[in-house]
């Protein structure tokens, strides 16, 4: 397993695979089952029909590490766009925007000032998510979204559970209204900066959980969103907010279009609050590989498509 995830890991860094790969109608078609289309508007239909089962959605545009500013300028006015339909359409969403894909690689400023774009056009209610990437841009990630928080409330960001260093950034990060997601962590890091082992990320992951809802957290008013589609998880954070009697509104669950669909539509059921993250986009390739690193057994789906081709 961790010779696989490492593998399609190191594949969702080749751009000669990416060149390839796309060209495939086999991968193509394998990729749709975790995103209902390339274009925004495939995005909005999808949302549609999930809100009918009182399903939220965020949406993000696929994309990362772009160096051209003309460019990041573009996703940053596509996402305007997005937000001006998501009102248009009355749907309950949010966005989620990679910091590399406004810009970060070309300086942190133009990513902030793009950034901040979108946070004002968005409803003040509705949370703008900064998704963390690779453990080399945790600190200026943190340094940004703590400035755009500092003037812009509806902020929220992602947090990592496979590093060792997010006990003391969630520390860190504790103020009124912080609003945060927590995942387990997609990149390929070193042993010094992430815990190599799974079950490690996993216990780590609850231990924030309880972190995230215990009192003084609470006491603030933060916004948690625990973005996983591991069911053991899901049942022992909600074992524990029972314990603790917590509302059912006093958290939320996020996870990937077409993973655990089942499980999303089950906690809808159960009065959770159950929120799927729609992507969508031409740049699939890199993302794509993450979600095959997470579950090599997606690989037959794959194969299926090519022999069905
Ligand atoms: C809403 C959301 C936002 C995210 N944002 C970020 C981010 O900003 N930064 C970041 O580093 N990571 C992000 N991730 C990815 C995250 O870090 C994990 O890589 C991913 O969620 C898989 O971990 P897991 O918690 O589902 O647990 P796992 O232990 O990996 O999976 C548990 C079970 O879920 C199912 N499953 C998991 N992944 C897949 C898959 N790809 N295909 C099919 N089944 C699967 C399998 O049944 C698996 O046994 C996000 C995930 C979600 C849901």
């Amino acid at each position: 397993m961790a010779i696989m995830r490492s593998f399609f890991l190191a594949c969702s860094q080749s751009a000669w695979m990416r060149e390839r790969a796309t060209h495939y109608r086999f991968v193509r078609r394998a990729v749709s089952r975790f995103m209902p289309g390339e274009t925004a508007q495939d995005a909005l239909s999808a949302a549609q029909q999930l809100q009918k089962l009182s399903i939220a959605t965020v949406f993000t545009r696929l994309g990362e590490n772009i160096t051209d500013r003309s460019e990041a300028n573009a996703v940053t006015e596509h996402y305007l766009q997005v937000l001006d339909r998501i009102r248009e359409l009355g749907l309950a969403a949010e966005v989620s925007v990679k910091l590399t894909q406004l810009g970060l690689d070309l300086s942190p400023e133009i990513a902030f000032e793009n950034l901040v774009r979108i946070i004002q056009h968005a409803d003040g209610a509705s949370i703008v998510w900064i998704d963390m990437e690779a453990s080399n841009y945790v600190d200026v990630t943190l340094d940004l979204y703590r400035r755009a928080r500092s003037q812009y409330p509806n902020t929220g960001i992602c947090l990592q559970a496979y590093l060792y260093r997010t006990a003391k950034d969630i520390e860190s990060l504790m103020a009124p209204g912080f609003a945060i997601r927590l995942v387990k962590g997609a990149y390929m890091e070193a042993p010094g900066v992430a815990f190599p082992r799974k079950s490690d990320v996993d216990e780590n992951y609850f231990k924030l959980a309880r972190q995230l809802l215990s009192d003084p957290a609470r006491s603030l008013g933060i916004r948690t969103a625990f973005a996983t589609h591991d069911i053991n998880l899901i049942r022992r954070i909600i074992g524990y907010a029972e314990s603790e009697k917590l509302s059912t509104s006093s958290f939320e669950f996020q996870m990937l279009y077409g993973i655990q669909r089942e499980e999303q539509l089950r906690l809808a059921r159960e009065g959770w609050k159950s929120i799927v993250l729609i992507a969508y986009g031409s740049y699939w390739f890199p993302w794509y590989m993450r979600r095959l690193a997470e579950r090599p057994a997606n690989v037959f789906f794959v194969l299926r498509n090519l022999l069905s081709a």
